[in-house]
């Protein structure tokens, strides 16, 4: 196992898909995400449903969290699966995959595993819906937060989509592109703008059409490059919260590692005061878009110095600067290192290099495999289904899963390490302390079937647990503000004193 990851803390948000075989109309996805989430909470005690009401939108008992300490939730009828709070990018990757092997379980365990699918993707081909996929990152408070701080951060996030989407066939319809123009958010086609998206085959990022902003405070409608939301579920005096909302939900673990680890360690050169400088990009929102939709694959992109160059060369001065600043410091970093170099410099060879470890490179070589195979042009219906199943967590339907079994993908995990990391936390966080406190209150019954007190808002229900603060009905609230301490001790002794 590797040592972790220089003081980071990671954590990832996943929001699914699920899509209803044919033969089910008389329920909606909405429906199976409720019964999925009851099923989880109610029959298999996985963790302890909320008492409390979290912000006008989370009622009681719409999640909770798990033994794992991450959460599982109903995000606008969508399932959402929040990881524990991580130091390395091993257990990353683990409880990232736990939170999908959790759901899929439960499907099996519900009978439906014919019925409905889990896709880990973010967008419906059909509706030009979209599904989340937060990155979380802990920094000092001393990281620069103002826009020319944060200017290496936005440069290196609009360029790794080389390495970090997932790909998708064709774009978003024209208005459901949205671009900012002088503080209004109009739709692209309005303004003519851009390519003729009706014609476009496959692009390197699924979310890349949807982002429409480089920095806002708000999660919904308006998506930035960077989410400028303060809220550090940690001491505010010491640390900050990075929330990125533009990246793909990744199959590939190396794809999951590479995309935090590089951020990690862009973010630590930011904070260092290390990170290139004359890169900032002229337009980032539009050369996200550009780089996601350049059939060419040359991926070139215009500076605000007037200069132009290309997304493989912005990425090596990143590398560069992390290799002369963080390279020996822990083995994490090495690996990160080792990696971001091999797959930047296989980036400018055939893509099909990167098959296994780049998830569009492994979908973009199935899909011309497929219209090879069959003569298909890429308006062939076939193409979106084989797009949509690349990610479908059934590993009978999962086209990735074909990949891994042919021992094509690359693992960093082990089925072991997942399967435990459904149960059990990062040993290192405080994820381990909100453990704890889940598995005491499942001991002692879990959720009350009715919380009368809870059903009071004058009372305070039997438990709150939150990200960084829980408390018990009569006891002194116990703050948890240091991510990177477990509280073990402590937790327990407070679980055990009357
Ligand atoms: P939204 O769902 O509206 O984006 P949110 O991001 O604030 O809300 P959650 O969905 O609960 O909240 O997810 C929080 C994520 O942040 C989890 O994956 C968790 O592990 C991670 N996290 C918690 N505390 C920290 C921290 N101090 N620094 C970095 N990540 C954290
Ligand atoms: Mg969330
Ligand atoms: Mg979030």
């Amino acid at each position: 196992m590797l040592a972790d990851m220089l003081n980071r803390i990671f954590g990832l948000e996943t929001e699914y898909g699920l899509l209803v075989q044919q033969d089910r109309p008389d329920h909606s996805p909405t429906w199976f995400a409720h019964k999925l989430r009851d099923h989880i909470f109610h029959v298999q005690r996985r963790g302890v449903l909320d008492l409390h009401h979290r912000g006008h939108d989370e009622p009681p008992g719409n999640g909770g969290f798990l033994t794992n300490a991450g959460r599982i939730y109903l995000d606008m009828g969508h399932l959402e699966y929040a990881s524990p709070e991580c130091e390395s990018l091993v257990d990353a990757v683990a409880s990232d995959r736990a939170g999908d092997q959790i759901l899929q379980q439960a499907i099996d365990e519900l009978g439906w595993s014919e019925t409905v699918s889990l896709i880990k993707n973010n967008i419906d081909h059909e509706t030009d819906a979209t599904f989340g996929s937060h990155e979380n990152y802990l920094v000092t408070r001393r990281f620069p937060f103002s826009r020319r701080g944060l200017g290496p951060l936005v440069t290196f996030l609009v360029t790794r989509q080389i390495f970090t989407g997932a790909g998708r066939i064709g774009a978003a319809s024209p208005q459901d592109a949205w671009i900012q123009m002088d503080r209004l958010i109009v739709p692209r086609a309005a303004i003519g703008h851009g390519p003729d998206v009706s014609q476009m085959p496959f692009q390197l990022s699924q979310r890349a059409d949807h982002i429409v902003n480089d920095f806002f405070e708000w999660v919904q409608q308006n998506r930035a490059i960077v989410n400028t939301r303060d809220e550090p579920l940690a001491d505010p005096n010491q640390y900050r919260r990075i929330h990125l909302l533009l990246g793909d939900s990744n199959m590939a673990e190396f794809a999951t590692a590479l995309k935090l680890g590089t951020t990690g360690l862009v973010l630590q050169l930011i904070e260092e005061g290390h990170a290139p400088h004359g890169l900032e990009v002229d337009e980032p929102v539009e050369t996200l878009q550009e780089i996601s939709q350049d059939q060419d694959r040359e991926w070139i992109v215009r500076l605000q110095s007037g200069r132009t160059m290309s997304a493989i060369d912005i990425q090596e001065q990143f590398l560069t600067a992390a290799q002369a600043h963080c390279r020996g410091q822990d083995e994490e970093t090495d690996w990160v290192l080792a990696q971001w170099e091999a797959v930047l410099r296989d980036l400018r060879g055939d893509y099909t290099m990167l098959v296994g470890r780049v998830d569009w490179a492994s979908k973009l070589w199935l899909l011309e495999t497929y219209r090879e195979a069959e003569q298909a042009d890429w308006r062939d219906p076939m193409l979106k289904s084989l797009d949509l199943e690349y990610h479908n967590l059934h590993p009978g339907r999962s086209l990735y899963h074909g990949l891994l079994q042919e021992g094509r993908v690359p693992r960093l995990t082990t089925d072991t390490a997942i399967h435990l990391a459904m149960t059990q936390p990062p040993k290192n966080t405080r994820a381990y302390g909100r453990s704890e406190v889940v598995k005491h209150l499942l001991a002692c019954g879990g959720a009350p079937e009715t919380d009368h007190a809870a059903a009071d808002e004058r009372f305070f229900p039997a438990y709150v647990i939150n990200w960084s603060i829980f408390q018990l009905r009569g006891r002194t609230p116990f703050p948890m503000p240091d991510p990177f301490k477990t509280y073990a001790q402590d937790v327990r002794a407070h679980l055990h004193t009357a």
